[in-house]
């Protein structure tokens, strides 16, 4: 049986792709980005032992700055498509460039030169929705794949790890991450791993959709600010639409203790764990400068918060503790994510 979601019972078993135990998937997100998320990962990464690492966050990647990969194999993205017009095809009736809603198509007239007139596509604004070749009377516009970015298989000191970069101005960013995901997944089947650690992506978006959609767990890292409340009531939101259970972890928390306590409040209202409280400390930027892992530069204070932080992770990821059952209610419907 596929894609078994026991929505119920808070954890998810995943995907089976054969009568082992599939690996369980932990995603880390937040409303937005900045709030330490990758700094957390990359911690849980080199606590966790026997993970793949997953760097979903396309459109900024960068867990690969502590991961340190040794890329094993690079591909091509190829996400989309683009219209590319034969000149030698095109009468220049201009059909395409009136039914473009991208405003992409402009003429290419080369003014009293030997060549004849014709149209020309901007790349940039092309959109890859086919208007154009699907009306063109010449049949002289084409709709050719298009390389948004690479992805790559490394191996790090923590686990082997998936990771991608998305092209400048790049489209297709949730369907990257979607790839990331699927190798991972593969990853952890072929070498017998019971984890697939993923650094998803911030916001509410595409990508983040993509991250979170059929993961075991979703842990919403967020900070003791008025905005940092707000962003998690639509992460956790977004999570609760798409049926995923989520925990809780106010990063920096003693910097505003009253408004962590208030964004804990409500994370329980909305049927979420508490995954654990993260303080401020200033071993976070130093490993980030020495390239690592706050675990590996520090034993106390921030590490230790997030050593108790992953062990109670790991914990409900083993035994799917029913305290993280998503509430369902209308107030968690996806229209109570505001943009
Ligand atoms: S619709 Fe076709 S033939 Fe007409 S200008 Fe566009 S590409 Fe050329
Ligand atoms: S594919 Fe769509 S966006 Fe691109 S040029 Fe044609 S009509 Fe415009």
């Amino acid at each position: 049986m596929n894609s078994l979601v026991n929505i119920r019972s808070g954890i998810r078993s995943g995907i089976r792709s054969g009568p082992e135990r599939p690996a369980k998937e932990l995603v880390v997100i937040s409303g937005k980005g900045g709030t330490g998320k990758t700094s957390l990962a990359a911690s849980f990464a080199a606590l966790a032992g026997k993970a793949v690492l997953a760097d979903c966050d396309v459109d900024a990647a960068d867990l690969h700055l502590v991961a340190a990969p040794r890329i094993l194999r690079r591909e091509p993205f190829t996400g989309g498509k683009q219209a590319v017009i034969d000149p030698s095809l095109c009468t220049d009736c201009g059909q395409c460039e009136d039914l473009c809603r991208f405003q992409a198509i402009h003429s290419n007239d080369p003014g009293g030169s030997a060549w004849p007139a014709t149209r020309r596509i901007d790349p940039l604004a092309c959109e890859g929705c086919g208007v154009c070749a699907w009306f063109c009377p010449a049949r002289a516009i084409q709709m050719t794949p298009v390389v948004n970015g690479e992805w790559f298989v490394s191996e790090t000191r923590f686990g082997p790890m998936v990771h991608a970069r998305l092209g400048a101005a790049q489209e297709n960013s949730g369907k990257l991450v979607s790839l990331v995901r699927t190798m991972a997944k593969e990853i952890a089947s072929e070498r017998g791993l019971d984890l697939v650690l993923i650094d998803g992506s911030p916001g509410v978006g595409c990508p983040v959709i993509a991250s979170i959609t059929g993961a075991s767990l979703a842990l919403v890292v967020t900070e003791p600010t008025p905005s940092g409340l707000h962003d998690m009531e639509r992460v956790a939101a977004l999570a609760a639409h798409f049926r995923v259970p989520a925990a809780v972890c106010v990063n920096k928390w003693d910097l505003n203790e009253a408004m962590s306590n208030l964004i804990e409040a409500k994370a329980r209202e909305r049927g979420m764990s508490l995954a654990g409280r993260v303080r401020y400390d200033p071993a976070a930027t130093r490993a980030q400068i020495a390239g690592k892992a706050i675990v590996e530069y520090a034993r106390d204070g921030l590490a230790g918060d997030l050593r108790r932080t992953w062990q109670g992770l790991r914990q409900m990821l083993a035994e799917g503790d029913s305290a993280m059952e998503v509430s369902f209610a209308p107030k968690n419907s996806l229209w109570d994510v505001k943009a």
